[in-house]
């Protein structure tokens, strides 16, 4: 049962083969053996799971079903779930138990689906290795000692140790798509204002998207026709249709037109992740698509910009955790001052303080036109290189990361070393554009990923390659030893 795909799993409901509640109950069960080992969920919600599953059954017996009506799923710890913990990770939250649903979480409910729980993830989303939780760190499936990346890394940890059929993320620098590779599965970053981010803490508004992962590119479709959609409640959502991401799945690519950066190529890419996508290269010309070098020549400026750009946001976004409208507050304050000190030095962990320090020194006045305008224009650079291109070509692929997982506590001192694990995945959140994360291989027992990235509002089509490939490749099915 847990190797079946959503698609899968939602032919087998429909079949009657077992219902919602046995496939919950099972997935609970899971959870209850395994999770020790990966520590992939902050908050598991069984009596809702259980009592969701039961509805989703009835409505399929009264023949209003649809394709994630009764489909078990884990949500990110970042989005606000009513009546549930809400933690994104924090020790400033710890204690935040959500009076609403943000719009992904409302839009999954109305589509029938069914809440596992809540997964880990870095703190506040600031991280590549789940290691900076309050929670502690996610270890990576296929390999214990490996991290699952960050900071989606427990919903790519869940999914890929079948601790659920798929998860949400969010990506603000790579946060999907880097810990999808990781954990060897497929995981999408939608254009900017594709899905609501009503209800979603945020970390830099500008850059910030929600997405699926999955095992593969199918359920990710799936997932998208309940996920995007213009939503009132967030200023900068697109109102724009939405297709049916399932449909254009099965099209041909002969003739497609592959782009290949050279950046992404050059040095600081590990030989045998190289290889693994030169490999899946050749799959795709056999598939009959065209592949053209190309450039993106301001790459290399896309992580100093974003570490300009997202921690002045995240330091006016994390402003609001005062000790005193809601998080954690500290105890017997001698007055005010030392009530928010004291609140926000214990509530927040080092990396987010780290973030919030340079934001606020990047803001300030005298430095303001020096750091962050500066990168703001250094934003649209990039933004033209992908322009460019996409004049040239249809889709960009190169590989989502520099290297497989590395092992647990291995960068966390070096956190520049850290942020250059992003350093492919970045620049499209700078532009806004979509992008994905697909199983390509294994360096030892550690996955490789393949990075699609597409033009704005082009999901449709990344959904079409990815999908393509994993036709003719089975790096998607394949499941971590301890796990199957
Ligand atoms: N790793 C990047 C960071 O630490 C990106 C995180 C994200 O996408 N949320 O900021």
């Amino acid at each position: 049962m847990q190797n079946k795909t959503i698609a899968e799993l939602s032919q087998s409901l429909q079949q009657g083969e077992f219902s919602s509640e046995e496939l919950t109950r099972a997935y609970l069960d899971r959870i209850d053996k395994l999770d020790a080992q990966v520590n992939s969920y902050i908050t598991v919600t069984a009596d809702g799971a259980l009592a969701a599953a039961r509805a989703a059954d009835e409505q399929r017996q009264a023949g209003q079903a649809g394709p994630l009506t009764g489909i078990p799923l884990a949500q990110k710890d970042i989005f606000c779930t009513e009546g549930v913990k809400t933690s994104c990770g924090s020790k400033m939250l710890d204690n935040f138990i959500s009076p609403y649903d943000a719009t992904v979480i409302s839009k999954f409910k109305q589509a029938g689906a069914v809440m596992l729980g809540k997964t880990n993830m870095d703190e506040f989303a600031m991280g590549s290795s789940n290691e900076t939780s309050f929670y502690g760190a996610v270890k990576n499936p296929w390999d214990l000692d490996a991290v699952p990346g960050g900071s989606s890394g427990g919903s790519a940890a869940v999914v890929a140790a079948r601790l659920a059929p798929a998860a949400t993320g969010t990506d603000t620098g790579g946060s999907i798509r880097q810990p999808a590779a990781l954990c060897g599965i497929t995981g999408l970053k939608p254009t900017y204002g594709r899905v609501s981010r009503y209800g979603m803490i945020a970390f830099a508004s500008s850059l910030d998207q929600a997405g699926p992962m999955a095992r593969t590119a199918e359920d990710c479709a799936l997932m998208m026709n309940v996920m995007a959609g213009f939503d009132e409640k967030d200023s900068t959502s697109v109102d724009q249709a939405v297709p049916d991401y399932t449909t254009s799945l099965n099209d041909s690519i002969a003739g497609l037109k592959i782009g290949l950066p050279k950046e992404y190529f050059s040095e600081g890419l590990d030989n045998d992740v190289a290889t693994a996508i030169e490999v899946a290269i050749a799959e795709y010309k056999k598939l009959g698509a065209e592949v053209v070098e190309i450039s993106l020549p301001n790459t290399g400026l896309s992580v100093p910009a974003y570490y300009v750009v997202a921690p002045a946001e995240c330091s006016s976004n994390l402003s609001r955790f005062d000790g005193v409208r809601f998080g954690h507050r500290c105890e017997n304050p001698k007055d005010l001052t030392d009530l928010y000190k004291r609140s926000r030095g214990e509530g927040f962990g080092a990396e987010v303080k780290r973030r919030i320090m340079i934001g606020t020194y990047a803001l300030s006045a005298g430095y303001y036109d020096a750091y962050y305008l500066k990168a703001q224009k250094v934003r649209q650079l990039i933004s033209q290189d992908f322009k460019r291109a996409f004049e040239q070509v249809d889709v960009i692929i190169g590989p989502a990361t520099p290297t497989v997982a590395f092992n647990l506590g291995e960068k966390t001192d070096d956190p520049v070393t850290m942020y250059l694990s992003d350093a492919y995945t970045i620049a499209t959140n700078l532009a806004g554009l979509p992008g994905m994360s697909v199983p390509a291989g294994f360096v030892g027992k550690r996955p490789v990923g393949l990075q699609i990235i597409g033009n704005y509002f082009d999901e449709a089509r990344l959904l079409n390659v990815a999908h393509q490939y994993q036709q003719t490749t089975d790096w998607h099915a394949q499941a971590p030893e301890a796990f199957k």
